[in-house]
This record gives structure tokens, C-alpha cells and sequence, in this order.
């Protein structure tokens, strides 16, 4: 069977035809997590990128991750910069000869200078990154995890990079008919037998949760499953930082792996069930965006505010703005989320 065997489903929950429905693996993850949670990601039509879903913009588009492209993107901007040097020079000439020739000419022809100066220090910003990004990957030491005593440990995304492990990016999700999962890591990292799943995670601090360990135990089978390669252990990478963490895919994960996908094909095929989950401690309400709160705008739903589908919970905040959030709407409560708690909504 190849790597990444075609998906026959993209939502977090279908059927396939197969003896399993088919679940996503950042489904799985979410259940983890938190049960209500689980069941909105399963109902929203999304695929596994391999990513904590929400990401956070991004500010830049430079490459971070890979050499070649860290090069490719550095000698380009490199050209863009002494093209843009030329302009700017010539520019500071003709608007002294101008502003000496004519003062208001002179102002007038300021205004192109100011543009190319602003381009000029996106250039100067993009190389200073792109090089702090080469010196890195370039002083990297080739620092491994030993495969026998494997633990959940740090390492350096270009130390393993160092050490022979090349990056592939997969095209399609892997899918497991017989166990009916399906599921895509953001990478992959290959060295000989060797794949290892790569999971990005942007938000938070750098610690290790169970649901990252469930969705990398749940790579790792998918992996060896499909491809019939060996999957010792998962990467979970921290957005902003060349830190990985080591995730074994020990007998402890796949038996949490086990009992989630139980758990989530429980409430998933019962439809009534979903309506009683159990709310999870406050504090992962807290910090969650399914709970966060969002201004209520009426044109969001294309209907005047009387006129709000019944699907969405409206609550009132300080200065009585409407808020609502996703978990709020499908569950018909006001998570106490801190925001909800500043905001005071009742
Ligand atoms: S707000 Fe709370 S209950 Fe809702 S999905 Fe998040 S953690 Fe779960």
C-alpha cells in the first residue's frame, strides 16, 4: 500500500464503507482534550494538516524549516536589496537636484523615496532573519534520539536534520480502512527504515499533553500501517522555536490511542448522547478557543440581530455587547472562558 494512501473521506467522521467509520486524527485529539470539543471538531468539515487547528496569522512568509529553501529565499531577497540600494540611492540624488532646482519638485519626489526606503528595510528585516535562520541550521551538531531507551525529551529541529533525517511533505492524508482512521502530520522525517511523524503546535506553553501523545501514537500506526515502515516516535514542534520534543510510540500511547478512539466512536454514534457530555474541568475552558467569546455581528449571518439562528447562544456582556462563542452556540451554555469571565457575560 503507498504512503498516504488516497483519502476516501476529509471530515473528522463519515462512513466509508469500511467496518469502521472513518475518524480524523485531529478528532481524536480534540476528544482528548475535551469531549464537547471532540464533537464540534467531528461536525465541521475540516481536514487533518497536521497543525493545532486555529493557527495564529502569520506575520511573514519566509521560510523556516528547510535549508534549501532558507538559501533560495536569502539570495533572492539579496538581489531584491541591492536593486533596491541602487534605487534608493539614485532616488536621494535626484531629489537633492530637484529640491535644489525647485523646492516643491523636490518634496514631490520624496514621496517615491519614502516608498523604495520602506521596501529597503523589509529587505534589510527579511535578510537579518533568513541568515540568524542559515546560522542555525549551520551550527548544528548531529544529536539523535537513541531508539533504544527512548523518552519524551528535546531536541533540535537541525540537530536531526544534522544527523541524516531528510523532510518530506506528504500530498495526501493516510487513511486505516480497518481501524477507520484517517489523518496527515504536518511532516515527515525519513532516515532509512525510519519515519517519523512531525505535529506543530503554535499555542501555549512547551509541554507535552496527552492529546498530543494520541494524535502521535495515531501518526505512528497510520505510518507503520500504510507504508509498513517503522514509526519509534513522533515530533511535536513548538511554533517560533527549533525545539522538538521526542514523543515515543510506547505500549502507554497506543493504549491511550485505543481507548479514545473508543470513547469518541461512543459519542459520535450516538446522537443523543451528544447533547449530555459532561463539561470538563473550568481550567481547560479557560484558555480554549471553541469557548472563546466573539462579538455577536449580525451580517456575519447575513439577518438582522431579532432574526439570530437558534443555533447560536447569545449572551450579554459589559456595556451590553452580544457575544457568542462556537462551543456556547453547540452546546447552549457560556463556557467560562477568562474572556467570558473579564467580559462578565451572563
Ligand atoms: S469551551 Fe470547554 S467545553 Fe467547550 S470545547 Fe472548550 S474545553 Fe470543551
Amino acid at each position: 500500500m503507498s504512503f498516504g494512501e488516497r483519502k476516501s473521506h476529509q471530515s473528522g467522521f463519515g462512513n466509508t464503507g469500511s467496518s469502521e467509520p472513518m475518524i480524523g486524527v485531529h478528532v481524536l485529539a480534540q476528544f482528548e482534550f475535551c469531549q464537547r470539543a471532540g464533537v464540534i471538531s467531528s461536525e465541521v468539515a475540516s481536514e487533518d494538516t497536521g497543525e493545532e487547528s486555529e493557527s495564529p496569522q502569520r506575520l511573514d512568509y519566509l521560510p523556516d524549516y528547510e535549508e534549501s529553501l532558507i538559501r533560495e529565499s536569502l539570495t533572492s531577497t539579496m538581489m531584491a536589496f541591492w536593486f533596491a540600494s541602487l534605487l534608493l540611492a539614485t532616488g536621494v540624488v535626484a531629489v537633492g537636484w530637484m529640491g535644489n532646482w525647485r523646492i516643491e519638485f523636490g518634496i514631490l519626489s520624496a514621496v517615491p523615496l519614502g516608498v523604495i526606503l520602506y521596501w529597503w528595510f523589509r529587505f534589510v528585516r527579511a535578510i537579518v532573519i533568513l541568515r540568524s535562520r542559515l546560522d542555525a541550521a549551520m551550527n548544528a551538531v548531529p544529536r539523535e534520539p537513541n531508539l533504544l531507551h527512548l523518552s519524551e525529551q528535546i531536541f533540535n529541529w537541525w540537530d536531526l536534520r544534522r544527523a541524516g533525517y531528510q523532510v518530506d511533505r506528504m500530498p495526501e492524508p493516510m487513511t486505516d480502512s480497518s481501524r477507520g482512521l484517517i489523518g496527515r502530520p504536518w511532516r515527515v522525517l525519513r532516515k532509512g527504515s525510519l519515519r517519523i511523524p512531525v505535529f506543530r503546535k503554535h499555542r501555549g506553553k512547551q509541554v507535552i499533553h496527552n492529546q498530543q501523545r494520541t494524535r502521535i501514537a495515531a501518526y505512528c500506526h497510520l505510518i507503520e500501517s500504510c507504508e509498513g515502515s517503522s514509526a519509534p516516535f513522533g515530533l511535536v514542534m513548538f511554533a517560533g522555536s527549533y525545539d522538538v520534543v521526542v514523543v515515543p510510540n510506547n505500549g502507554a500511547n497506543q493504549a491511550t490511542l485505543s481507548d479514545v478512539v473508543h470513547r469518541a466512536r461512543q459519542v459520535l454514534s450516538s446522537r443523543n448522547a451528544t447533547h449530555n457530555i459532561p463539561v470538563p474541568a473550568r481550567s481547560a475552558c479557560e484558555s480554549c478557543p471553541l469557548g472563546r467569546p466573539r462579538s455577536f455581528v449580525p451580517l456575519e449571518f447575513d439577518l438582522p440581530e431579532s432574526l439570530a439562528p437558534q443555533s447560536i447562544r447569545l449572551s450579554t456582556g459589559v456595556g451590553g455587547l452580544r457575544y457568542h462563542s462556537e462551543c456556547g452556540d453547540r452546546f447552549d451554555w457560556i463556557p467560562p472562558h477568562k474572556d467570558a469571565t473579564n467580559l462578565r457575560l451572563s
